[in-house]
């Protein structure tokens, strides 16, 4: 190979790398999206006034089974701060032996779904969020991570079925670099995991803003209830967001993703 063609070579793979890249808007390098699973109270207590103290906003997840109606009104009011509500099914069922089992004596594992039973689930939870925060379309977060019913994976027919648009995963944890090969049923995101602390998760953020991609990580209690991350380590994060603001977009998960749709259609 001679050394123009290995020039034109080198210059055509940076440019096609670049093409690849997500353009963010207002000059950001990056997007972050937090999101709260299980509709807990502590995400309500302590998550929703870090957050806005920052002016950010965030997305929870909720399942119908375990929103209360003493909770709506929170819940109602929540969304019209500007948070975004999702799907994460009515009963949250997973494969067995992931989570406790319910005390139903219906099967509610998903071994016992079929997919139509599973989209019929959702689209359900779907109507109850509209009764909360009066949108019609609603993001979908898998319980536990898994979308296999009756030993069928449901994450391409739910996209096709229309209940949904964007489905957080658990399709690895990896920062989003390019949004034409992103599997929109299957978003990765990074967990927080219990006792989890700031400094990892800045590490994951300092990652999309290396690569200039998108970074979706998810909470379940935070200073409370359960796979708990401590509110003082969650406040360090938010900090660090607030602090590089003019590089990092803090948006909702259909917020963004809207933006990463439309990046894929160019
Ligand atoms: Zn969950």
């Amino acid at each position: 190979m001679n050394k123009t063609v290995l020039i034109l070579l080198l210059v055509c793979l940076s440019v096609c790398g670049a093409q690849a890249q997500i353009s963010w808007p207002d000059g950001k390098k990056a997007a972050i999206v937090l999101t709260y699973d299980d509709g807990l109270k502590s995400q309500r207590d302590i998550v929703m006034p870090q957050l806005e103290a920052k002016g950010f906003r965030g997305t929870f997840f909720l399942y119908g089974q375990v929103v209360k109606d003493s909770d709506i009104p929170e819940w109602r009011e929540a969304a019209r701060r500007g948070h975004e509500l999702g799907n994460h099914s009515l009963f949250h069922p997973c494969l067995a032996g992931t989570v406790e089992t319910s005390s139903s004596s219906l099967c509610r594992s998903l071994e016992c779904y079929s997919v139509k039973d599973m989209l019929t689930e959702i689209g359900m939870m779907n109507s109850f969020l509209y009764a909360i925060d009066g949108k019609k379309e609603h993001a979908y977060a898998y319980p536990c991570g898994q979308s296999v019913a009756g030993g069928e994976d449901y994450s391409r027919p739910l996209l096709d079925s229309g209940l949904v648009k964007y489905c957080r995963g658990a399709a690895g944890r990896h920062v989003v670099e390019d949004a034409k090969t992103l599997n929109f049923a299957l978003i990765p995101t990074l967990p927080a995991l219990t006792g989890c602390k700031a400094d990892d998760l800045i590490k994951y953020v300092q990652d999309a803003l290396d690569k200039h991609g998108l970074g979706i990580i998810v909470f379940h209690g935070v200073g409370g209830d359960y796979l708990t991350v401590d509110a003082a380590e969650h406040q360090k994060l938010v900090d660090f967001l607030a602090a590089h603001s003019d590089e990092i977009w803090v948006g909702t998960f259909s917020d963004v993703l809207d933006y990463v749709a439309e990046q894929a259609k160019k």
